[in-house]
C-alpha cells in the first residue's frame, strides 16, 4: 500500500524514531519469551530502500535480525522508478535481503516505455524474486483505472515471461484483480495479494486461483475484526506476513514508522486468533515464502 499514505504523516512518523530504538530490547525479549524455538520470520513486503530509512537503515536491519526476521523482501516501485534499482542494490549488499521490481498502480500513468525496459532488465537480476508491486487501487485512483489495468496487464505478462511470482496491490478492486489473474494469467501465474484487506468471498476467489494472502499490521488494528475472521479461516499453507514498512505499523507500534522487526506483532496476532503458537505461524509463513518466492531453504539462517 506504500505510496497510498501521503508524504506528510510519514515524515512526522520518521521524526519520532525514538520509539522503536528505546523499545527494541523490551520488544525482543517479550517476543522471544513466547517462542520456544527461533523459527525465523520472513517480512515478505517492505520498502526499506526509500528515504524514510536513509538515516538508520543499518540499525533497522540489525533490529530485524534481533527480532528473528531471517529474510526481508524489499519491494520496488514504491514511488519513483529508482526505488527498483535501490531495492536490487540492497539485495546485492545483504545476503538475507531479496528484491522485487514493478511500479505501484498509483504511478501507472507515469510508466514510460524506457521505464518498462529498465524493469524488464532488472527482472533478470538473480536477487529479484518477484514482479511488483503492481495491481489496482480504485480507492485513491491516482492513475485512471484504464491506465492501471493496462499497466497491471503488462506486469502480469512480464511475470509469466520471467516465470516469477507477482506481488499484487488490491484496493477496492477485487473483481478486476481476480479477472486480470484469471484472464491474463493463463493458469500459470503465481503470486500474493499483499496487505490483504478484502472479505472472505474475495479471499476464497484468490485462493482458488492459487494465490497466497499476506497480512500486514492492519490485522492488529482494533476495528479489523472482519479481517481477523478471514485470517482465522484461511488455510495456513497460503498465509504470508509482511510489514509494508514504513507504513501501517502494527499495534503496539501504531502511528510510528514501521520496520521489518515489527512483523513479529503481525505473527503474534495471527497465532492468537488461530489459537496456535507463534512458532507455528513462523514455520508456515516462512515455508510459504520460500515456496512462492523460490528462496533457498537456508536463506534465513545464513549470515549476511
Ligand atoms: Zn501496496
Ligand atoms: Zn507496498
Amino acid at each position: 500500500m506504500a505510496p497510498a499514505m501521503p508524504k506528510g504523516p510519514v515524515r512526522e512518523i520518521n521524526a519520532d524514531r525514538s520509539g522503536p530504538f528505546d523499545n527494541a530490547q523490551g520488544r525482543h525479549s517479550e517476543v522471544s519469551a513466547k517462542r520456544s524455538r527461533q523459527v525465523p520470520f520472513v517480512d515478505t513486503h517492505c520498502h526499506i530502500q526509500i528515504e524514510e530509512f536513509d538515516e538508520d537503515r543499518d540499525e533497522v536491519l540489525i533490529r530485524a535480525r534481533e527480532a528473528g526476521v531471517g529474510t526481508v523482501i524489499v519491494v520496488g516501485g514504491a514511488g519513483a522508478l529508482s526505488t527498483n534499482d535501490q531495492a536490487v542494490h540492497l539485495a546485492e549488499a545483504n545476503a538475507d535481503l531479496y528484491a522485487t521490481v514493478g511500479m505501484h498502480p498509483h504511478d501507472a500513468k507515469d510508466v514510460s516505455a524506457e521505464a518498462m525496459d529498465r524493469l524488464r532488465s532488472l527482472a533478470e537480476h538473480p536477487r529479484v524474486v518477484a514482479i511488483g508491486e503492481t495491481g489496482l487501487d480504485f480507492h485513491y485512483e491516482y492513475s485512471p483505472r484504464s491506465v492501471q489495468q493496462e499497466m497491471f496487464e503488462r506486469f502480469v505478462g512480464l511475470a509469466i515471461e520471467t516465470q516469477l511470482p507477482i506481488v499484487v496491490h488490491n484496493r477496492e478492486s477485487d473483481r478486476e484483480v481476480e479477472g486480470m489473474i484469471r484472464n491474463h494469467g493463463g493458469g500459470r501465474l503465481e503470486g500474493v495479494i499483499h496487505c490483504f484487506t478484502s472479505d472472505t468471498e474475495a479471499a476464497r476467489k484468490f485462493l482458488d486461483l492459487g494465490f497466497y494472502l499476506s497480512f500486514s499490521g492492519i490485522v492488529t488494528f482494533k476495528n479489523a475484526e472482519d479481517l481477523r475472521d478471514v485470517a482465522r479461516w484461511m488455510p495456513l499453507d497460503r498465509l504470508l506476513i509482511e510489514t509494508d514498512a514504513p507504513f501501517l505499523a502494527p499495534v503496539p507500534k501504531r502511528g510510528q514508522r514501521n520496520e521489518p522487526a515489527f512483523v513479529c506483532f503481525v505473527a503474534e496476532t495471527l497465532a492468537r486468533i488461530r489459537g496456535i503458537e507463534v512458532d507455528e505461524i513462523a514455520d508456515a509463513t516462512t515455508r510459504n515464502a520460500w515456496t512462492l518466492f523460490g528462496l533457498p531453504a537456508d536463506a534465513s539462517v545464513r549470515e549476511s
